[in-house]
């Protein structure tokens, strides 16, 4: 395996771990994340090759910081009670969508407890993974209970949170091909150890873009080790909640990270696909997985293509990519 292709970031790794482990196929990975400006294993993968190592019992090699190579040999699937810690802030929620394809396959209820990132920049939040991912696998067929018990943020990390996980005994085909009615739209921006008027601006300039209910946006101080914040849009259609999240950093005035959540938003309307570009990336390998499906979505990311790279190379399927309107809509077919 080339951990170079496409994008050649941390997703080749990630996507691999997972289909070694869910075919029982050993693998050689090189060149690790080579298109990153630091190259080889960063302390969040390591984080997922010792979670999948663990939940397939894999012999592996070369698993440290730095490494740009390593050999997992995988050993067998079990189903079961596990607690991951991902130190440092990394993500959390990385680490679970790594191990959940495999565990969705064994038929036997999971636990996890995970502790760590929960709302990182660069990858899904708790809150994108329980309102937006999951959704779509329930309607797949597999069931799960998430619930956050401490939010962690970057970098001081030391979130946790829990989630059991029933897979289902015959996965169902799923389409998202039109965006269906709006239901309900919300938004929420949390904070933790951050003065109090920065939310309140944030709520400020969202209703000044938005022009949504004053009710409909809510803040939030929560419990974390370190300070954070994070804007959450949550989007409610017929067949799909999106979710578009901005972080709060040093430097980036609340009214930027306002304005950026809204202009992330207003992209995803523009583009009128019910699948904006982080779930479709997302969901290329549950959908592989279970009983294919096929979704509409805007351009396709650099990091899903990818993915399908990846994933055509573990596995004998079709996955057809539709350009609907050039430049701007995909239709993205995965036939197993
Ligand atoms: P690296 O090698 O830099 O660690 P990576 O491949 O691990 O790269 P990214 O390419 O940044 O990391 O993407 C990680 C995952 O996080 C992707 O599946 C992407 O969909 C998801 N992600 C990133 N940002 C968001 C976001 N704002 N909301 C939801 N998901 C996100």
């Amino acid at each position: 395996m080339r951990g170079a292709q496409g994008e050649g970031g941390g997703q080749v790794l990630r996507t691999s771990l997972s289909l070694s482990a869910s075919l029982g196929k050993p693998m050689l990975i090189k060149n690790i994340r080579q298109g990153r400006k630091k190259p080889g294993l960063m302390r969040q993968h390591l984080a997922c090759i010792n979670a999948m190592a663990e939940v397939c019992d894999a012999w592996v090699k070369g698993a440290v910081i730095g490494s740009q190579i390593i050999e997992f040999i995988p050993g067998g699937i079990k189903a079961g009670d596990y607690h991951f810690v991902i130190e440092s802030a990394g993500s959390s929620t990385l680490v679970f969508q790594t191990v959940l394809p495999v565990l969705l396959l064994t038929g036997k209820p999971s636990r996890l407890i995970l502790e760590g990132g929960t709302h990182n920049p660069m990858a899904p939040s708790f809150d994108f993974i329980r309102y937006c991912f999951l959704p779509v696998l329930r309607q797949m067929g597999a069931e799960f209970d998430a619930e956050i018990e401490r939010y962690g943020f970057y970098p001081a990390g030391g979130g946790r949170w829990t989630i059991t996980i029933k897979p289902a005994a015959n996965y169902r085909r799923i389409e998202m091909d039109s965006q269906t009615q709006l239901l309900d739209r919300r938004a929420k921006c949390i904070a933790s150890r951050i003065p109090s008027h920065v939310l309140v601006r944030e709520k400020r300039q969202l209703l000044k873009r938005l022009n949504w209910p004053d009710e409909s946006i809510t803040l939030e101080t929560v419990e974390s080790p370190g300070p954070g914040n994070i804007i959450s849009l949550q989007m409610n259609y017929q067949n799909v909640t999106e979710i578009f999240e901005s972080i709060g950093a040093r430097g980036i005035s609340a009214e930027q990270v306002a304005d950026r959540v809204v202009d992330e938003l207003h992209q995803y309307q523009a583009i009128g696909a019910p699948v904006g570009r982080y779930l479709a990336d997302q969901l290329l390998l549950p959908l592989s997985q279970g009983a294919g499906g096929s979704f509409v979505t805007g351009p396709l990311s650099e990091h899903s293509r990818t993915n399908i790279a990846v994933i055509r190379q573990f596995l004998d399927l079709d996955i057809e990519l539709l350009e609907i309107e050039p430049g701007r809509l995909w239709r993205v077919v995965v036939n197993v």
